[in-house]
């Protein structure tokens, strides 16, 4: 059987290279005709009132009766009509006879976009006049009957990529914007690869794929939860941020090999690239250790890669925390390219550079910097305003000055303290850092993580721009993933530095050998916990467990100041001989987003809330009128004039909401 079309790629290799620069379009990814042998190949058309699809007709069909099923993508001169489902677009001849309830009348009549069924005979174009940008472009369909299945209103745009639409009205008509062959390809690659997690995960490896629930109880740590009320007076549900208490219950359970597609809910207002409710590959095992669950997720991603990208090469890459912020200012490096920060305190201990001097005058202080190549070649790619836009943000937003250096001293644009910087200096900079001669080193001082976290920001901003002005400086077909480990297993709180948060979650294990520490110096303590990235984005995280209930609660009550009988079921649940366990869970909507090289995971959902998080085609979250609150025993309380103003302020009107 003929498996033709961007399906083939879907069902042979999952997708072809989808970099932002190469979206796919109907002909481009129909144009190669594969026969799988391997693999089995989907019936499309079984069960149903057609023979074929749309898109898979070639000339090998030739001859055969076929009935179609479809949408009218267009018509040309009630001559032809194109003809359009899931896989793809086929022609089809408009008999030309002229009576009343004649084909011709039915095909010519129907609008754009209605749905309609044609039975006929695949004949092939005549000489000339076949078309070699369409994948069925050699043969067309000499139509003997036609039905209206149902007639199209004109819709709000075109199902066509290349019409440009605004996201809201993409939103508002979603299932007219899930006809679009991006959408279909991007949710079906979706599909295919979930399939193939489930298969290495099953199949392979003996994981039991369970639901957990999804009305549960307020917990503390972690994420603002969505609370669900109850009919019991004053007692709500939550939403779980995660499956993660359920999992390690499982644990407990003798269930030693968990999975889940698991429906996540996190209350986190807006933010770019977020969704209030996601999907992860949640996983747990027990009698595992870190390096047991990296090796798994390393399969797995192997196992479910399309297979007509370059092949992953495992293992991947490791990192330490420490040395992820000190060489990339961050945790999440997108190591597809270099300009590392480096620490250059030592070579400027006796500079006159006021800031400089002040910054190593301090306990903390260090100094920094980081080469942006080719940053001044004929001022292509940074430009003057450039550099003063990067120090705006750096005073704005860090608080941090900024020193841009140049090796050619004619150049030091807007920066008069450059001249402090000694011949030698310049020349030790050089060395140390490579720089070459058109290249500018961006020089910043102050504390360790501050001057880092501030040096990341502009690593990536920089990045952006060089690449805006023509640079090539990440591949967009590259997929760089990294794991990052020794986190510290605490943090200080944002809003009260004074107290310690969970870096992960609270169930993280300590780092074996800094178990001491958890009694002296608790903010020193390395933990299990390990994050997966990839080209920048975090794309999972997990970590071994603490299955010690006095330690559990001691990190939960002594040092994290939790109200422990909120988690008194899973503290019991230790004690009655719970395994040692570990997991990880992905984030399977950014995953597939960095994988179809889509812009926004918005595009890789196929029901997906806007950036207010709101569901534009439905107005949900909606009203809902008093006497039904009642039930529930509670009530609005509707914010005052200035308040609502408040809030609007806080979420200004957002292109995406
Ligand atoms: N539950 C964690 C999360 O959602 C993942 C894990 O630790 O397995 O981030």
């Amino acid at each position: 059987m003929y498996f033709p079309s961007w399906l083939s790629h879907l069902w042979r290799g999952l997708s072809r290279p989808l970099g932002s620069t190469t979206q796919p379009t109907w002909g481009s990814l129909s144009r190669s005709l594969v026969l799988s042998s391997q693999r089995r190949i989907p019936e499309f058309s079984s069960f149903v009132a057609r023979t074929n699809t749309c898109g898979e007709l070639r000339s090998s069909h030739l001859g055969q009766e076929v009935t179609l099923c479809g949408w009218i993508q267009y018509r040309r001169q009630n001559v032809f009509l194109v003809l359009r489902d899931f896989h793809g677009l086929v022609q089809i001849v408009i008999p030309q006879d002229e009576s009343p309830a004649s084909v011709k009348k039915i095909l010519c009549e129907a609008p754009v976009e209605s749905v309609v069924q044609v039975s006929g005979t695949v004949i092939s174009r005549p000489p000339g006049q076949e078309n070699p940008k369409m994948p069925t472009g050699e043969i067309e369909i000499k139509v003997k009957t036609a039905k209206l299945l149902n007639p199209s209103k004109k819709l709000p745009f075109e199902i066509k990529d290349f019409v440009k639409k605004t996201e809201t009205l993409r939103l508002q008509y979603r299932y007219l914007d899930l006809r679009s062959f991006q959408m279909q390809y991007n949710l079906r690659l979706r599909s295919q690869m979930v399939m193939k997690m489930r298969e290495y995960l099953c199949n392979l490896h003996g994981f039991v794929d369970i639901e957990t629930p999804t009305l549960f109880k307020r917990t503390p740590g972690g994420a603002k939860e969505f609370l669900v009320p109850s009919r019991e007076p004053g007692k709500f549900y939550s939403l779980p941020q995660s499956p993660q208490q359920f999992k390690q219950l499982l644990m407990v359970g003798g269930l030693d090999r968990y999975f889940q597609v698991a429906r996540c809910y996190r209350d986190e207002g807006s933010k770019p690239d977020r969704q209030p409710e996601f999907t992860q590959i949640d996983i747990e095992m027990s009698f595992v250790d870190q390096s047991g669950i990296q090796s798994l997720i390393e399969g797995l991603l192997q196992y479910s890669w399309p297979n007509d990208k370059d092949p992953l090469l495992v293992p991947f890459p490791s990192m330490t925390f420490a040395e992820a912020l000190a060489t990339y200012g961050t945790d999440k490096p997108d190591t597809r390219f270099g300009m590392k920060i480096i620490d250059i305190s030592d070579k400027f201990r006796n500079t006159e550079i006021g800031f400089l001097q002040d910054a190593l005058s301090k306990p903390q202080g260090t100094i920094k910097a980081m080469c942006v190549p080719e940053g001044t070649v004929s001022e292509k790619y940074l430009k003057r305003r450039d550099i003063e836009s990067i120090q705006k943000f750096a005073a704005d937003h860090f608080n941090q000055e900024v020193l841009p250096v140049f090796l050619k001293t004619n150049r030091n644009w807007n920066s008069p303290v450059a001249k402090f910087i000694m011949e030698e200096q310049r020349l030790e900079l050089t060395r140390l850092m490579e720089i070459q001669e058109e290249d500018v080193i961006l020089l910043t001082a102050g504390e360790h993580k501050k001057a880092c976290s501030l040096l990341g920001k502009l690593r990536l901003e920089c990045a952006d721009l060089l690449e805006m002005r023509g640079m090539v400086l990440r591949d967009t077909s590259l997929f760089s993933f990294l794991w990052v480990v020794d986190f510290p297993l605490f943090l200080p709180k944002e809003e009260n530095p004074r107290e310690l948060e969970s870096t992960h979650h609270p169930f993280t294990a300590p780092h074996p050998s800094d178990i001491h520490l958890l009694y002296t110096e608790p903010e020193k303590v390395r933990s299990q916990h390990y994050d997966l990235v990839l080209n920048g984005s975090e794309i999972g995280g997990g970590s071994i467990r603490i299955h010690d209930a006095e330690l559990q609660h001691y990190i939960l009550a002594t040092l994290l100041k939790e109200d422990v009988k909120l988690l008194s079921h899973l503290l019991q649940a230790l004690e009655y001989g719970a395994p040692p366990h570990g997991g990880i869970a992905l984030g399977l909507d950014r995953l597939i987003c960095l994988v179809t090289g889509a812009p926004s995971i918005r595009d890789v959902i196929a029901f997906p809330k806007s950036f207010r998080g709101h569901d534009l085609m439905s107005s949900a979250p909606d009203s809902v009128p008093p006497e039904e609150l009642k039930p529930y025993h509670i009530q609005v309380s509707w914010p005052t004039d200035s308040e609502s103003e408040k809030s609007s302020l806080n979420h200004p009107h957002h292109p995406k909401s």
